[in-house]
């Protein structure tokens, strides 16, 4: 018997890129070959990536610096690069590195079986159509969709980019899921947003909604193998909207109560929001709809209206802070998270002072706090430079944190005596470090609440995938701490 092809698949950056490998680890076994954890006993390395901040476009390189040189070195592997830098570096990487055999973009992942086998057993390099194109232009869509559609006799704004993914989506194995009983689904694709600091637009494309058919039957189908926490994933996730040709409107509200049908699935929670298309049907049906939990991350980037402008997002701190209020106002003891960005060109010390104010004003849960890095591409990066020097950005970064860690602090606090469901997602890091272990035949669990707090308890190991109780006891900025409920 043939031995199989054993892959190594590492994935850099967020949930969308997570979920990708998650599918395409159901394709590469249904295809006849074995995932291992180890590089060094892989016959294909292939790396999943991220364009979105520099530091995760260096960590891949620093992966192709030492699979490349595995191989100068004569092992006979296969190196691919898949992902966002595929997309955005597709051919440059194949000049600068010369042992990569195959560059494979987010929209063409389906067809990656074929591409390793071309780079496999024909020994030829393996591109695929979108990667080999050029770079987009900032603010414009990308270069390869805008041909295409040039192809087709269409306008650019008629044009959604089109992944074709529907296989990978199709051919899902349960298997696969990140943590158990819990999986993601994507029910949108790519981006019209175009924030001038982001990239993912021209790397991911034009926003394209999933029909809400093909979304419930992946869910019935998770919920069957016994998934009972879905994440739908967007990466404006309430810009959702679905029209079939003279059929009306499936909004992100309708989906939610149409996955709330499904028996088995217990929860519902859906990322990243974007804040200008929240309506208040959408968190009506947080309030009203039991499985959806009332959590929201809905990024802000700056406090300073500014820098919003700056920046290309579309709304006012006013208008931000309405939309908080209502939330708060809708939905009972919601949990809301958030994204800033420190150190955006032309940012003042009165600009960073606002986006502290922010955090403070809306009692983030957490937020996800980044210095900006220009990414090669994007409008911002062009035209608007990289003004506020190094340390600037390190000290408002620090700042924002201990901002951030206060909020978090008081919040977490204020849950101390209470009781909170727990899905169970394993054992946590920390377990047998902590001063005074767990009883015997016990380890320290890690799970999730529904506003998504981070729970720690002692426990059995085989409660990972359930939902406990558990009596909250003692709280830091980062994880509330407590005891399970008989
Ligand atoms: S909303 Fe802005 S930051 Fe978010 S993916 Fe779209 S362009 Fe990027």
């Amino acid at each position: 018997m043939l031995k199989a092809v054993k892959v190594y698949l590492e994935t850099m950056g967020c949930q969308m890129n997570a979920l990708d490998s998650e599918l395409v680890g159901s394709l590469l076994r249904q295809s006849g070959m074995e995932l291992t954890a180890d590089p060094k006993a892989a016959d294909v390395l292939l790396y999943n990536t991220c364009s979105v901040r520099q530091h995760a476009e260096e960590k891949v390189h620093s992966r192709l610096g030492w699979a490349c040189q595995r191989k100068a070195d004569g092992k006979a592997i296969v190196i691919g690069v898949l992902g966002c830098m595929a997309q955005r570096l597709g051919k440059d990487l194949l000049s600068r590195y010369a042992g990569v055999d195959l560059v494979c973009g987010p929209g063409q992942l389906a067809r990656l079986p074929e591409l390793l086998a071309t780079a496999r057993d024909q020994k030829q390099l393996a591109v695929d159509e979108v990667s080999r194109a050029s770079r987009p232009r900032a603010g414009k869509m990308p270069a390869t969709h805008r041909s295409a559609a040039v192809r087709q006799g269409e306008q650019e704004d008629d044009i959604a980019a089109g992944p074709a993914l529907d296989r990978l989506y199709d051919g899902r194995d349960v298997l696969s899921t990140h943590l158990p009983g819990q999986a993601y689904v994507r029910i949108m694709h790519g981006c019209d947003h175009f924030c001038s600091f982001c990239i993912v637009p021209f790397v991911r494309g034009r926003q394209e909604s999933r029909s809400p058919q093909s979304i419930y039957q992946e869910c019935r189908r998770l919920a069957d193998a016994g998934v009972t926490q879905v994440t739908l994933l967007g990466q404006t996730v309430n810009s959702y909207s679905h029209r079939p040709e003279g059929g009306s409107e499936t909004r992100l509200a309708d989906l939610l109560e149409r996955l709330s049908d499904i028996a088995g699935l217990r929860r519902l929670r859906f990322v990243t929001g974007y804040p200008t298309d929240f309506d208040d049907r959408l968190l009506q049906a947080m309030r009203d709809l039991p499985k959806v939990c009332e959590f929201l991350h809905v990024p802000a980037q700056s406090g300073s209206d500014r820098m919003l402008r700056a920046m290309n997002r579309h709304y006012t701190r006013d208008e931000y802070d309405q939309l908080i209020d209502r939330a708060r106002s809708i939905v009972p003891g919601i949990c809301i998270a958030g994204d800033f960005i420190v150190g955006f060109p032309g940012e003042s010390e009165e600009d960073h002072q606002a986006s502290a104010d922010l955090i403070r004003r809306t009692r983030y849960r957490n937020s996800y706090i980044f210095k900006y890095s220009p990414r090669p591409g994007t409008l911002s990066a062009k035209r608007l430079g990289d003004d506020v020097p190094e340390a600037q950005k390190k000290r408002r970064n620090g700042e924002l944190l201990a901002v951030q860690a206060q909020v978090s602090l008081a919040g977490n606090a204020a849950l101390i005596g209470s009781n909170l469901e727990v899905l169970v997602e394993g054992v946590s890091r920390r377990s047998g470090k902590q001063p005074k272990g767990p009883a015997a035949g016990q380890v320290q669990l890690i799970g999730r609440s529904r506003g998504d707090h981070i729970v720690v308890f002692d426990g059995p190991k085989d409660l990972a995938g359930q939902y406990v109780n558990v009596r909250i006891e003692s709280a830091t900025a980062l994880t509330l701490a407590g005891k399970r409920e008989a």
